[in-house]
């Protein structure tokens, strides 16, 4: 995500992805995890966005589609949705590579049908940041002409 959306290079690194040695002997710098960029104020908010539109109620995945999986321990990644189990009252669980997500019919579920409605959720996004860095653009060239 750090590379789709506005990004910078990290200023606490510089870009190097390394910072002081932390008690358990890593390198990696905590701003950006060594990947020596960061998402800008826009950025974030442009990601903040893209995470908003591909949040869906789940009562409308379908097998096939992706869900967004963030487990407590490791890595949040899209997961394939094998089947949806019905449990009755109302009840469903969406079951994915890694295992189930309990839902009922308020369940909100970050989603996507498959590679074309994902980029055309950050598209969306991307155009929201454009939108975005016109008005910082604006706001500066304001701040120009009154200084
Ligand atoms: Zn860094």
């Amino acid at each position: 995500m750090a590379t789709v959306f506005q990004s910078e290079t990290c200023g606490r690194c510089a870009g190097s992805g390394h910072y002081s040695r932390n008690s358990r002997g890593s390198t990696l710098c905590y701003d950006c995890g060594g990947a020596k960029v960061r998402l800008t104020k826009i950025g974030l908010k442009a990601e903040a966005r893209c995470i908003e539109i591909q949040t869906r109620l789940a009562s409308t995945v379908k097998a096939g589609d992706n869900v967004w999986y963030a487990p407590y321990l490791g890595r949040a990644r899209w997961m394939w949705v094998h089947e949806i189990i019905e449990r009755g009252n109302g009840m469903f669980d969406i079951r994915h590579n890694d295992g189930l997500m309990v839902c009922t019919e308020e369940t909100k579920v970050r989603t996507v049908r498959n590679e074309e409605d994902r980029q055309q959720t950050i598209a969306a996004a991307l155009e929201y940041q454009n939108t975005l860095i016109a008005k910082q653009a604006k706001r500066a060239a304001t701040k120009e002409k009154a200084a």
